[in-house]
């Protein structure tokens, strides 16, 4: 007798004791990304409600990412992924979604988030062809490199947190609203410095950059890579070098994953000189934000910029 009472208290106790679990100790949102930008910027919203990894690295080319075991680990555990959508990660990322076996985080799950869902696309095809080369075949996949587009990138993540977390709309709502404010004053900032040398022509090394070219007036005539994806020819570099003589162009832009050796050459020819900027969070040290990636690009810019004028 005794004992069925103590089993009653303690069957009474732990429901007592479940049911006083305060709603803030709701556990943390698991998310994966795939591309740094995307991490930073849900962490922004997401605060303290959400813990982020992403997967490509920002001093990595998202086109190329090796999948690994710790990736599909990763992705089994998540409650959110998002992705940039298009086909910017398309050689690794669905391959490691299906792998995780992870329904929770499927295309058309609530857990599944594509930030390119109403962003203008620039460069997109009449048809599906393989023109753009092989990587930008649904428009030009590398839209975070306009900061304007960050407020819809972040705004896709926000519906993605209060569809998993509606509770936390508030919370996510003010996040949101610091982060669009941020943006805009920087932005005036980032424009101001740059308007100076509106329509000034440059070369890329892979067509990276059409929607930074958009947002800050510059003009890309030309790129190392004669596709996306497809590395520099002899006959190419040719080509942009006299492109370059001819139209006193002096700065060639690419990523810290892409080879110097070409760049530097073409640079060392025509009297320019090579700028590697962040393409995202985590190229280099001190880029740490996502304002960070526009911060380091427009003073390097501008200071090359200046310094071809003089
Ligand atoms: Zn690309």
């Amino acid at each position: 007798m005794k004992t069925v009472i103590r089993l009653k208290y303690l069957v009474m106790a732990l429901a007592i004791g479940l049911l006083a679990t305060p709603a803030t100790a709701q556990k943390k949102l698991n998310v994966v990304t795939t591309l740094t930008d995307l991490q930073q910027i849900t962490e922004q919203i997401g605060g303290d409600k959400v813990e982020v990894i992403s997967i490509a690295t920002g001093y990595q080319n998202p086109h190329f990412v090796d999948p690994k075991p710790s990736h599909i680990l990763k992705l089994a555990k998540a409650d959110l992924f998002i992705s940039t959508g298009l086909d910017l990660t398309n050689g690794w990322a669905p391959s490691l979604l299906a792998s995780s076996r992870n329904s929770k985080i499927q295309a058309g799950s609530p857990g599944f988030v594509d930030t390119s869902i109403g962003v203008p696309l620039l460069n997109v095809p009449s048809s599906v062809s393989r023109e753009q080369g092989d990587i930008h075949v649904f428009g030009n996949p590398h839209y975070w490199l306009d900061p304007a587009i960050g407020h819809i990138i972040a705004q896709n993540i926000y519906n993605g947190l209060i569809k998993l977390q509606p509770a936390n709309q508030a919370y996510f709502a003010a996040n949101l609203k610091t982060f669009n404010e941020t943006l805009d004053t920087k932005m005036a900032g980032w424009k101001a410095k740059m308007k100076p040398f509106n329509g000034t022509k440059i070369v890329a090394y892979h067509d990276q950059w059409p929607y930074f070219e958009t947002a800050f007036g510059l003009d890309i005539v030309a790129f190392l890579e004669p596709k996306p994806g497809i590395p520099p020819s002899p006959a190419q570099l040719a080509k942009v070098m006299d492109t370059m003589s001819k139209d006193g162009i002096s700065v060639i832009v690419m990523s810290p994953y892409e080879k110097a050796d070409a760049a530097n050459l073409v640079a060392r020819k025509v009297g320019g000189s090579v700028l590697t900027l962040a393409t995202s969070v985590g190229a280099f040290k001190e880029v740490k934000t996502y304002f960070d990636v526009f911060d380091y690009n427009v003073n390097l810019i501008v200071a090359a910029f200046q310094k071809a004028s003089h």
